[in-house]
């Protein structure tokens, strides 16, 4: 029996949302090829999370437990997959499709004779092969990709695109990977890491609710009623590119084909036309709600609910209901 390995992403311990939607991901396609689901935990702190792993699926927690992980840019993650696949003889793996494990990816790649396939909606078994959902060209296109015969199949999962589902498995076994890291695997140390903006809120690519402006806010100002909307939802907050060009709100806030890609349960955009650009960032959203005040703005041919209206009376009002309906 073959395993699946699903690298964990983790925050202060804890494994992200997406990482759990993969575990989920993993299973199916595991069940259905007689797999079983391996995770791997590269950092510190991957044996606490062996119970929460094992509940949503994973037999086996391959962990290395080390400060190395993350105290050097990109190849030690690299070459600490390199060596789990190899002595495990998987021929599969997935990851999340953050910029930054994406770049590990493409670098496993090249060195295990793998392909790479990002921002799977949805995956299958299909001849023995991974067969994976993506959008490209901004949406317009929905293809169904494989690999070539023989080669490592590293499939990038996309966020929200499928449940957290508790399977009810017992607690994995542990194997403790040890990992000997390559001079050029030591060569960029990290000194610091600062999060920058955003507050506490959720990472837009996990949150369940994320709420966003554009330049129909009108200045940098706007933000914060935006972002006071989010704080009432438990929400993120994103921005359209013609908002974060104009500085009013950080870049990497951005939503869109040229930014991050988000899939909540609710978008609520204000102040936002809905170009294609922007849409191929949100439109996989479960609900959309729009507060525009041009009726013709292409956002409502997308939105699920929509309000013509100046944001600047909708949105207070919205806030005000929403808090008298908390309390
Ligand atoms: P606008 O299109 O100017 O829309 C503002 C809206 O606000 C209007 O519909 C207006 O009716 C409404 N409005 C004004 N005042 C109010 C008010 N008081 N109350 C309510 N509504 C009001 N864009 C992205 O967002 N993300 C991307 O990743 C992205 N990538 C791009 C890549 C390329 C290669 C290119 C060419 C463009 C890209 N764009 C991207 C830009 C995109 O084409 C649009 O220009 C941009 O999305 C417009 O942002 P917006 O909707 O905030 O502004």
């Amino acid at each position: 029996m073959a395993e699946l390995l699903v690298l964990i992403d983790h925050s202060e311990g804890k494994p992200r949302k997406v990482s759990l939607q993969m575990l989920n991901a993993a299973t199916q396609v595991a069940e259905s090829a007689g797999d079983t689901v391996a995770a791997v935990w590269l950092g510190e702190g991957g044996a606490d999370a062996a119970a929460t792993l094992g509940a949503h699926g994973a037999a086996k927690l391959y962990t290395w437990d080390s400060a190395d992980a993350h105290g050097y840019v990109t190849l030690p993650q690299v070459e600490a997959l390199q060596q789990v696949l190899e002595t495990s003889g998987a021929e599969v793996l997935f990851f999340s499709s953050s910029n930054h494990v994406k770049d590990v990816a493409a670098r496993l790649a090249i060195r295990v004779d793998g392909g790479v396939i990002t921002d799977a909606t949805n995956v299958e078994v299909e001849g023995g092969k991974i067969s994976a959902t993506k959008e490209v060209f901004g949406g317009d296109l929905i293809t169904r990709c494989t690999f070539a015969d023989g080669k490592k199949q590293l499939v990038g999962v996309a966020s929200n695109a499928f449940p957290v589902v508790e399977t009810g498995g017992g607690a994995p076994e542990v194997v403790s990977v040890d990992v000997s890291l390559s001079e050029a695997a030591q060569a960029s140390k990290v000194t610091s890491v600062e999060k920058q903006g955003g507050g506490d809120r959720p990472d837009i690519g996990e949150a369940a609710i994320v709420v966003s402006g554009g330049r129909g806010l009108g200045n940098e100002e706007g933000f914060q009623l935006i972002e006071q909307l989010a704080d009432v939802l438990g929400a993120g907050v994103g921005a359209s590119r013609a908002a974060t060009d104009a500085g009013w709100y950080p870049h990497r806030f951005q939503i869109g084909q040229t930014g991050r890609t988000v899939s909540p349960t609710l978008y609520i955009g204000s102040g936002i036309s809905g170009a294609i650009q922007h849409r191929a960032g949100m439109q996989t959203a479960q609900n959309i709600v729009a507060i525009n005040k041009d009726a013709e703005a292409p956002i409502f041919q997308i939105a699920d609910f929509g309000v013509v209206g100046d944001l600047y009376d909708v949105i207070p009002k919205l806030i005000e209901e929403l808090e008298a309906r908390k309390s």
